[in-house]
């Protein structure tokens, strides 16, 4: 099997899967009881939190609320600061390229908290429209959630003006979502007042994930329980998934540039082979874009056909919504980018990761061509 399909969920690390088990078969005890056995587990735990700041170079202002993913840590911090926060303005700013996550809990603030959600447009060349940026904020705004990288398309937004713009309002709170970003490209967390991150995008597993926060933040909690982790998530501290998430950042990070050098060489080798062949397809990733994700549309044929016959022949792509030939695979985010609807409802999408090799590249190249002999045109 070729899996391009890494940017919706990685193959956990060995050396991970191993420590998971070990951690629960050793340390299973509840870290916020009272015997020394717990005691243990607590000092464990709190060494973790201090490791990821330390991995991600943050400073010492920073903690970890270890959640359940990536979706639960943007709810909890657009959901959970505005409510808390609320008397400070009513007024939101989230990209119209975000992740459900972020725009189904903008939602949610609208229809039931009255908060006016601000879309930010992108530009044609994927960016943040900055002059819309600054149409956008003002006095009523308290929180900007931005995303780092798209989960679609690939895009690093450049987010030096929009930090320029919010020097002049020190109260807005700037979230990122950063799960595209995190172990894939080196950058300055600090920037951020939240981000989100996620473990199965960096090789470990589901079900676990972080809002990485300033101390000094008021949340209101999503999860009700024992007042754990500053009474801002509640649950049982769950120290072998805390560890793991650790473990999988810790080495995402370190081996940033060794891993990039190789996908940057596979994603080079398809992105000319689709860039050759105008004709047949339409690049909506740009070359200078995280070499680990890669969107184009077909011309001429439905994305949902030929992601079921790559996936026919063992190769796991995604077409963005749904793989099947009876949905449509629209992409709001291509749509965003001024792309019409033939293009942006025929999208497909390859991601990759560390296990990825360029003779992969090469059988996937083969594959798409043969599939265009093979596959009547259906557009
Ligand atoms: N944000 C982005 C940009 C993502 O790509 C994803 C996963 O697809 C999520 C959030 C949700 O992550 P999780 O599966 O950890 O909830």
């Amino acid at each position: 099997m070729i899996y391009f399909d890494n940017a919706a969920s990685t193959k956990p690390d060995l050396d991970i899967l191993e420590k998971y088990r070990q951690i629960n078969e050793e340390l299973y005890a509840n870290p916020s009881s009272l015997n020394n056995f717990s005691k243990h587990c607590e000092h464990l735990f709190n060494q973790t939190k201090h490791q990821i700041l330390s991995s991600l170079n943050l400073k010492n202002d920073y903690d970890v609320i270890f959640t359940s993913g990536a979706s639960e840590s943007n709810s909890l911090a657009l959901i959970g600061y505005v409510i808390k926060n609320i008397k400070k303005g009513d007024n939101i700013i989230v990209s119209e390229v975000e992740h459900a996550s972020i725009l189904n809990a903008s939602k949610y603030l609208s229809e039931k908290y009255n908060i006016k959600v601000s879309y930010l447009k992108i530009k044609s060349d994927g960016q943040y429209d900055v002059e819309h940026f600054k149409t956008l904020i003002n006095k009523k705004t308290i929180l900007v959630s931005l995303m780092l990288v798209n989960n679609e398309i690939g895009t690093i937004y450049d987010m030096s003006k929009i930090k320029e713009i919010l020097k002049e309002y020190p109260d807005v709170i700037f979230h990122s979502d950063a799960v595209q970003a995190i172990g894939k490209i080196n950058y300055d967390y600090n920037l951020f007042d939240m981000f989100t991150l996620s473990g199965h995008k960096i090789h470990s597993m589901k079900g676990q994930g972080a809002l990485i926060l300033k101390k000094n933040l008021q949340l209101s909690p999503l999860i009700f329980g024992g007042n754990q982790q500053e009474n801002i998530r509640s649950g049982t501290l769950d120290l072998a998934n805390a560890y793991c998430l650790n473990l999988a950042i810790k080495k995402a990070i370190k081996e940033i540039d060794i891993h990039q050098k190789n996908v940057q060489l596979i994603h080079d080798k398809i992105f000319k082979y689709l860039k050759n062949n105008g004709d047949l397809y339409e690049l909506n990733s740009k070359i200078d874009d995280l070499c680990y994700i890669l969107n184009f549309s077909f011309k001429h044929k439905k994305a949902s056909v030929m992601c079921e016959a790559l996936s026919l022949k063992g190769i796991q792509t995604t077409t963005v919504s749904a793989c099947s030939s009876h949905v449509d695979s629209s992409s709001y985010v291509v749509k965003a980018l001024g792309k019409n609807e033939s293009i942006y409802k025929n999208t497909l999408r390859i991601s990759f990761s560390k296990y990825n090799t360029l003779k992969e590249a090469d059988e996937f190249i083969d594959a798409v061509e043969t599939l265009n002999m093979e596959i009547k045109d259906e557009r």
